[in-house]
């Protein structure tokens, strides 16, 4: 691993703690900077440990990279491939473990991960053996985490599953499974679970700067960005898991050491389900660039992702007309349809943390794993890696806090205690489609949105078109840490991530209901009105 050899530069177990300059009024054990998916993972993992955690975000959780995956939990299958084609082990071990980590999000965050199964179309005889064997490999590699078995589907059942596929040329499919998961709720559930644990967790918190003890950091200055109030806390160990962010903190820090990011930008477009109607997911294994792109089934519609190009870090990245262009023109060379800019119901950006120690290869060729820095100040780094591998790059940070073993490994997160069906909904008078949609967004806490629908608010749709129902806000904003207008729409009831327009709709409403639910003022609610239309016209 390659966080295990370097830039370590104190031991691990337990060690620090000898070390670390006393304070009487240490309020926490760990303040973890960035809750996104490692820093509400790392949250998780060290409040299970027994230590008092503080986790504090910026923005709304997710709200960074977290929420703007391909919501692939996987091996990685273009990775495979870079480790074959160049004997390169790194690659091989992040394959090897997101391939194991993949199972234990399927087993821990039941109703927000699942198996898909991913058609490869192939158009020559030459790609069968080299696509095919890959992909058994990718079986094999799986071992006993394995989710399915690879299998060729003749060039007619291809056609059956999906009639606009293009046929001139075709010669079979192979299919192959991974997984797929619903990333911004998941972050929720993750920091949800951490809460339920002892957690304090804080969104619209910003880490100002670090309190020094002579060269050691014993606190830090934060700003809650929606009272506008300053607050110190004092801490044993500080955790920066700010992931494109991270090299700002790190010279907060130490303003002499080098940076080790180097961010590259993905975007996604979203169309109707009617482009893969059988619910399989397309791979289309080879764009012109090297890369792999998919179409994939994703709340009742499809995914198409993604780009990779060198980016500056920016909060709100915006989606760019090439990146669409780019993503339309290679999609449409298996279609006998053309899907174009008017089919996309929404479209988003994101930036992948990518760990650069070399500065000389592309941004697509670099190694998505993680390393850990500890600063002689007392500031743990944790950076890279993906959200597949999110649990074990906690484990690795909090295992060098504590020997305590880890218990997160099989861990259900909160909404995976108990299976419910739509059926267990009906007793409240909830119709089948709402049902299936909060059940598999919310899990078994669907329960207590449906008794807030049936004992205080009533059954009203906030949009009838997606059956949100006005309780689901009220229950996000009770129990999810919804603050904003888009912490809902896209974040928590996932509408902003499949359809703009539809959002923009019920956006006055949203804003009316937080305000009332939250006692904002008229002038905080109109600011943040604008900020969300401005933010859902433009690309969030
Ligand atoms: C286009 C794209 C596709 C991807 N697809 C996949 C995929 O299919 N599968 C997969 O496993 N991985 C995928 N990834 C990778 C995965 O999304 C990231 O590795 C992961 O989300 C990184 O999480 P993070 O917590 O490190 O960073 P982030 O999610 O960015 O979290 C960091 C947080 O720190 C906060 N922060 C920054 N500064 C401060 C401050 N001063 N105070 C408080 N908080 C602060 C930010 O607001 C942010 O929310 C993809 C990434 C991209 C961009």
């Amino acid at each position: 691993m390659m966080s295990a050899n370097i830039m370590k530069s104190i031991a691990k177990f337990g060690f620090k703690d000898l070390f670390m300059p006393f304070s009487k009024k240490e309020q926490y054990d760990v303040v973890v900077i960035g809750g996104g998916a490692t820093g509400s993972g790392i949250a998780l993992d060290a409040t299970l440990r027994g230590f008092k955690v503080l986790l504090i975000e910026k923005n709304d959780f997710s709200e960074g990279s977290s929420s703007r995956s391909t919501k692939l939990v996987h091996g990685g299958v273009r990775y495979l491939e870079e480790a074959i084609k160049h004997f390169d082990k790194d690659q091989y071990h992040l394959v090897k473990e997101g391939l194991r980590e993949r199972k234990r999000v399927l087993n821990n965050a039941s109703h927000l991960a699942h198996p898909i199964t991913l058609l490869t179309p192939l158009y020559s005889w030459f790609e069968v053996p080299y696509i095919y064997l890959g992909l058994i490999l990718y079986d094999i590699i799986s071992g006993k985490y394995r989710i399915g078995k690879s299998s060729i589907v003749a060039k007619d059942r291809v056609v059956k599953l999906n009639p606009s596929i293009k046929k001139d040329g075709l010669k079979l499919a192979v299919k192959y499974y991974d997984g797929a998961f619903n990333d911004a709720r998941m972050n929720i559930a993750l920091v949800q679970s951490a809460e339920q644990e002892g957690a304090i967790v804080k969104n619209y918190t910003e880490f100002k700067s670090f309190i020094f003890d002579n060269d050691k950091i014993v606190g830090v200055k934060m700003h809650d960005r929606i009272k506008n109030k300053e607050e110190k806390i004092y801490a044993k160990h500080f955790i920066n898991a700010t992931g494109v962010f991270s090299d700002n903190i790190r010279k907060m820090a130490d303003k002499n050491i080098k940076n080790i990011l180097r961010p590259s930008s993905g975007i996604h477009i979203v169309v109707d389900k009617k482009f893969i109607p059988s619910g399989d997911g397309l791979m289309i294994p080879k764009t012109k660039d090297g890369r792999v792109l998919f179409m994939l089934p994703y709340l009742d519609k499809c995914l198409i992702g993604t780009t990779d190009n060198e980016s500056k870090v920016k909060e709100h990245p915006k989606v760019n007309e090439e990146d669409i262009e780019y993503l339309l023109e290679h999609i449409n060379r298996y279609f006998d349809v053309n899907i174009t800019k008017k089919d996309i119901l929404c479209s988003f950006c994101g930036l992948r943390p990518l760990v650069d120690l070399n500065h000389d290869k592309k941004s697509a060729k670099l190694v998505r794993e993680h390393i850990i820095e500890e600063l002689e100040c007392g500031l743990t780094t944790i950076v890279g890696g993906k959200w597949t591998t999110y649990r074990s790059m906690a484990e690795e940070v909090v295992s060098m806090l504590t020997d305590k073993p880890c218990k997160t490994i099989k861990y259900k997160l909160v909404g995976s205690h108990k299976k419910i069906s739509f059926k267990d909904l009906t007793n409240y008078e909830i119709d089948n489609k709402t049902s299936e949609r909060i059940i598999k967004l919310y899990g078994d806490n669907g329960i207590k949105i449906a008794l807030l629908a049936k004992n205080e608010v009533g059954y009203q749709f906030l949009s009838d078109k997606y059956h949100i129902l006005k309780a689901e806000l009220l229950y996000t904003i009770r129990y999810e840490y919804v603050k904003k207008p888009l912490d809902f729409i896209v974040r928590r009831a996932n509408l902003g991530l499949i359809d703009k327009k539809e959002s923009i709709k019920i956006l006055q409403k949203v804003n009316d209901i937080l305000a009332n639910e939250l006692k904002y003022s008229a002038k905080f609610s109109q600011s943040l009105y604008s900020e969300s239309i401005t933010l859902l016209k433009r690309g969030f």
